[in-house]
């Protein structure tokens, strides 16, 4: 007989984390009788031997373990590999498999608001997410431009991937059809800070934040005021979650209704 589903979110710290709330709602919505718990543990390899010894079937892996558990897995997605970093694990019968699914969740995010190909994007940040970013970007047939307060890391993501990249101080300069923070200036608690304090933001038609908390960051709001259109990180949150239910449950999650789930949490807490 088969033994029931778990799965779990790994991290530290894991406590402000969305993916419970989210994934336990999309289970319930899916009939599925599967747990999923949100353990805050030392070291990548405390991830690892609780999988295996719980016999987890999947699991999320937040900051900061999303590199240094690459090299504990049986095998790691070529996209992982290249962006550099896993953020879910499958486990296959004993066998641990390592996905990235932020790639996958921001491009479909940015499907279906203003698609990749032929589109230009300034992307805020080096960092995680700003490598699955412009990995996503170049293989979807955009183009990108990394702008980084540490201008060496600018350069070192920009040459793995071979795009171009920029000084902070020449972003009133650059031209793009969307900019994107990869940084995490703004995000809740420290809802007052932002990534752009110039004038710049006019020269974007698009503006989007990768942070969800708050839905309408300090960023956003002055975007909009300047008249860009903007998108919150909420989208790309519920689409990388939802991947990683693809791929541990090989069905297919119920987006609307997690973003639901997750908006309603936020909303108090939005700003708008
Ligand atoms: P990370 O690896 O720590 O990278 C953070 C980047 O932000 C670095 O390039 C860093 O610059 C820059 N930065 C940090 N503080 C700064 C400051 N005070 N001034 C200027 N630049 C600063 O983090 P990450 O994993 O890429 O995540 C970044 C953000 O993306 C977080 O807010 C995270 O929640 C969000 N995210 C959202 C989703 C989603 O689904 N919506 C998915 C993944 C990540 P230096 O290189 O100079 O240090």
């Amino acid at each position: 007989m088969n033994k029931p589903a778990i799965f779990a979110l790994f991290g530290d710290p894991v406590a402000q984390s969305l993916s419970p709330l989210m994934h336990r709602s999309a289970f319930v919505k899916m009939r599925l009788t599967a747990p999923y718990t949100a353990y805050r543990v030392k070291d990548a390899a405390e991830v690892v031997r609780q999988i295996r010894e719980s016999g987890i079937r999947g699991a999320s892996i937040t900051i900061p373990f999303k590199e240094t558990v690459m090299a504990l897995l049986d095998e790691v997605d070529a996209n992982a590999v290249a962006i550099g970093a896993v953020n879910t694990i499958v486990n296959r019968d004993g066998r641990l498999v390592g996905y990235n699914t932020d790639g996958p969740g921001l491009a479909r995010d940015l499907e279906d608001w203003i698609g990749i190909r032929g589109k230009t994007f300034v992307i805020l940040g080096a960092g995680g997410a700003a490598r699955a970013a412009v990995f996503t970007l170049i293989r979807g047939g955009g183009t990108a431009v990394v702008v980084n307060r540490t201008v060496e890391r600018a350069a070192a993501l920009a040459a793995s991937f071979g795009c171009r990249w920029g000084l902070p101080a020449e972003i009133g300069r650059l031209e793009a059809d969307c900019l994107i923070n990869t940084t995490p200036l703004g995000m809740f608690p420290d809802t007052d800070r932002t990534p752009l304090k110039d004038q710049s933001l006019v020269r974007f038609p698009r503006v989007m934040d990768m942070i969800y908390n708050p839905v309408k960051t300090r960023l956003l709001m002055e975007a909009e005021a300047a008249g860009c259109a903007v998108r919150s990180g909420v989208g790309m949150f519920v689409h990388q979650g939802a991947e990683q239910i693809r791929l541990w449950t090989e069905l297919e999650p119920p987006r609307e209704w997690m973003r639901a789930t997750v908006m309603e949490r936020l909303g108090g807490r939005s700003g708008d």
